[in-house]
């Protein structure tokens, strides 16, 4: 289980559209300051990324590197796999380059891209063949990768935790892909927070922590210590990362319906989730905050 904030990591995009110049300067001494011992890095376009200088700029602030992405609208998996195994290849190339020991989110698909029917055996089929190739290369480069469960509105191909269990199971590379979950999501899509968590058990490797509108963490409606007690529960000591798009890029914003402010600024988006999850981080026994 978490035993503290060491696990406990921020997203890029509160400070900055990408881990590149000021902003990665700015993220990774924001993030370092509130205490904070991983940052997670989009690489929504691994080549642009300047590794030497992203490199320095995490040892500088002793941060843990974790890596995410959404496959460009070209390279959505169903519809052309062989250009997802290459973007992933490349996104996996860069986040073993920059130090990193997990590539998350939706390696499966475009954000926004639905099809205006459910998710079908032939794209799941192909979804895990890409995912299969993508995670025998990731574990010769020592990297994790999660599927990030996304709701309704973003994707049809994974909607829950239920879902994820049986791509996991499809992909069967159980030592390289995990399932990842996001609370923003969950709010959406999940009935009952701990049996989602439950469920995947030791194959939930990842954890987004964001509200149910996206805002600080404590300031919505989603129940942070069922969570932290479904956790505990299956000894869960993977990266916990607070996610907002604060700051994060157009293409992001958009894709995911970021149209008003809702997590205030970087810092206080910070504190007040901290403020919020200090306690059932640290505490043994599930507690209420209220
Ligand atoms: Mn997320």
């Amino acid at each position: 289980m978490l035993q503290g904030l060491s696990q406990l990591g921020a997203h890029t995009f509160i400070w900055s559209p990408a881990f590149e110049g000021s902003g990665a300067e700015t993220a990774a001494c924001s993030a370092a300051a509130a205490g904070l011992g991983t940052i997670e890095i989009p690489l929504l376009d691994p080549s642009r990324i300047d590794v030497t200088n992203a490199v320095q700029t995490l040892s500088r602030h002793r941060l843990r590197p974790t890596c995410s992405l959404g496959l460009p609208a070209d390279k959505h998996a169903p519809d052309n796999p062989d250009g997802a195994v290459l973007f992933l290849r490349s996104a996996i190339d860069t986040a073993s380059a920059l130090g990193a020991d997990w590539l998350t989110g939706a390696l499966y698909g475009h954000l926004g891209h639905v099809t205006g029917c459910g998710v079908t055996d032939a794209e799941l089929s192909v979804i895990a063949e890409v995912l299969r190739v993508a995670a025998d290369h990731a574990a010769t480069k020592g990297i994790r990768l999660g599927i990030e469960v996304i709701n309704r509105y973003e994707t049809h191909l994974v909607n829950t935790a239920e879902q994820a269990l049986e791509l996991l199971d499809r992909v069967d590379r159980p030592e390289t892909v995990f399932g990842h979950l996001d609370t923003f999501h969950m709010s959406i899509e999940e009935p009952d927070v701990a049996a989602a968590v439950r469920l995947l058990g030791d194959r939930l490797g990842y954890v987004h922590l964001a509200e149910s509108n996206r805002g600080a963490v404590g300031t919505g409606l989603f129940p942070f210590d069922e969570l932290f007690a479904a956790l505990r529960e299956i000894d869960f000591d993977g990266p916990a990362v607070m996610e907002a798009f604060i700051n994060a890029s157009d293409d992001l914003r958009s894709a995911t319906a970021s149209w008003r402010p809702v997590a205030g600024t970087p810092d206080q988006f910070v504190q007040t989730s901290l403020d919020h999850l200090a306690p059932l981080l640290l505490s043994g026994s599930p507690t209420h905050v209220s």
